[in-house]
């Protein structure tokens, strides 16, 4: 690093910060941008076994990364794509079943393992000449300026200092830039934690993400396929109070093979095996504010929310998308990258479809978490409906590739 200073320091380069980089040099190429993370190595990926973290990657993500030049990389891996989605009541009779067909679409979505889009990402962002990537070094301070336009300096904890006009914080839930930079946060424990696995069945998938609900919370089958051959690898999202959670982790693999298969109503059969298992306490958390002078949350910095639509990762690649829309209008505009306007207009753009997607999650969480007779009643009636008018299940689709 000959110069310190930067247009964009983003911080965090995971599939948000990693995006969002990728996507500013390529639409504004004229800006010096450092991405900055704690790990030392670059992400690689490795068609050995099943990454346990897996994204279901909407249409609309597909889209961007058709555009960045990637999407022909990640489905050379390990993409499964998904025709149809099944969603039940697991204390009912009702469910609702959502098909490809009825959007026109190929498929609803793509499962993919975390780990083939975060290296795709960094393969791209080794091409690209305008971004420096910096490893092994996590923010210790911030020193901001009180004026937008002054830039912020980021001091390291191995005591170098960057300046940037634009800071991102983009270094996921636990964010330091959140915290250094004082925004306010909304927050609470879920009680919840998932648990997250590769599992072999019995029963082929048939290229459908499967989701049961109960009031301990959803279990997602989600479809994997290394050659669109072999149906029977699925990963697992079963998310449960936090202290059955505790138990589930403790079972020995055979007799966590028999939970599941259980908990899922044998809907795919036996599980033949599992594989590392690891889990995840869930939180709600979200910034009252994305944006201060200088300074600009995306991902889950900005919020995390509950997995079980599958939406996070989603969520953060929609404001990486919008944010470098505004970088690159200010610049045609002969604006500053730090132009007030810029966090404006992306907060504005980005935070009532956030906020929207998070309440929507709550609901159904506390829909389903309940076990008021009422209640029970009214949501297994909300299926039939949404099962018998096409209208109604088309819309749903389309929330369910994220086509929304
Ligand atoms: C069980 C589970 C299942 C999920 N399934 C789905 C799904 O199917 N679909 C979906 O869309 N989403 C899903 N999500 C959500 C998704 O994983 C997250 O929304 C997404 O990974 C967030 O990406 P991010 O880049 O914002 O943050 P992260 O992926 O957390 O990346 C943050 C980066 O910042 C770096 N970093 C952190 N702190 C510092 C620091 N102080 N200094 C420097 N670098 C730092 C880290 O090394 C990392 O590289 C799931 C989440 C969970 C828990």
């Amino acid at each position: 690093m000959s110069n310190y200073h930067y247009d964009i320091v983003i911080v965090g380069a995971g599939t948000a910060g990693a995006c969002l980089a990728s996507h500013v040099a390529l639409s504004s190429p004229d800006l010096r941008i450092a991405l900055v993370d704690a790990q030392a190595q670059a992400p690689c990926y490795s068609d050995k076994g099943y990454d346990t973290r897996v994204i279901a990657v909407s249409k609309a993500t597909e889209a961007q990364f058709r555009a960045l030049g990637i999407w022909d990389v990640i489905s050379a891996r390990r993409a499964c794509p998904y025709q149809h989605m099944e969603v039940w009541d697991g204390e009912g009779t009702a469910g609702v079943e959502f098909d490809s067909a009825a959007i026109r679409e190929e498929s609803l979505g793509h499962i993919v393992e975390n780990s083939a889009i975060v290296a795709a990402l960094h393969e791209r962002l080794a091409s690209l000449a305008s971004v420096e990537i910096i490893r092994s070094a996590t923010v210790a301070s911030l020193t901001l300026a009180d004026d937008a336009l002054a830039g912020t300096t980021i001091h390291l904890d191995d005591g170098r200092s960057l300046t940037a006009d634009l800071l991102v914080g983009a270094d996921g839930g636990r964010s330091s830039i959140r915290t250094l930079a004082g925004f306010d946060v909304v927050e609470w424990a879920y009680g919840h934690t998932s648990i997250v696995a590769t599992v072999e069945t019995e029963l082929p998938h048939q290229f459908t993400a499967r989701q049961r609900f109960t009031t301990e919370g959803p279990l997602a089958f989600l479809p994997l396929s290394p050659d669109c051959q072999n149906q029977q690898y699925c990963s697992i999202v079963w998310s449960v109070n936090t202290d059955i959670a505790g138990d589930l982790m403790a079972l020995d693999s055979a007799d966590f093979c028999v939970a599941l298969a259980s908990a899922f109503e044998h809907r795919l059969g036996r599980i033949a095996s599992v594989d590392r298992r690891a889990s995840f306490p869930l939180k709600q958390c979200r910034a009252k504010r994305y944006v201060k002078p200088g300074v600009v949350l995306v991902g889950d910095a900005a919020h995390t929310i509950h997995p079980l639509a599958g939406q996070g990762a989603n969520l953060g690649f929609y404001d990486v998308d919008v944010l470098a829309q505004e970088v690159a209008r200010a610049c045609a505009r002969g604006l500053a990258v730090n132009d007030p306007s810029v966090g404006r207009r992306y907060e504005r753009r980005r935070m009532p479809h956030n906020l929207a997607a998070m309440s929507a999650m709550e609901g159904f969480k506390r829909v389903f978490g309940s076990d008021n007779l009422h209640l029970r009643l009214l949501r297994n009636e909300g299926f039939r409906l949404a099962n018998r008018f096409p209208g109604l299940k088309g819309q749903l689709s389309k929330i369910a590739s994220g086509a929304f």
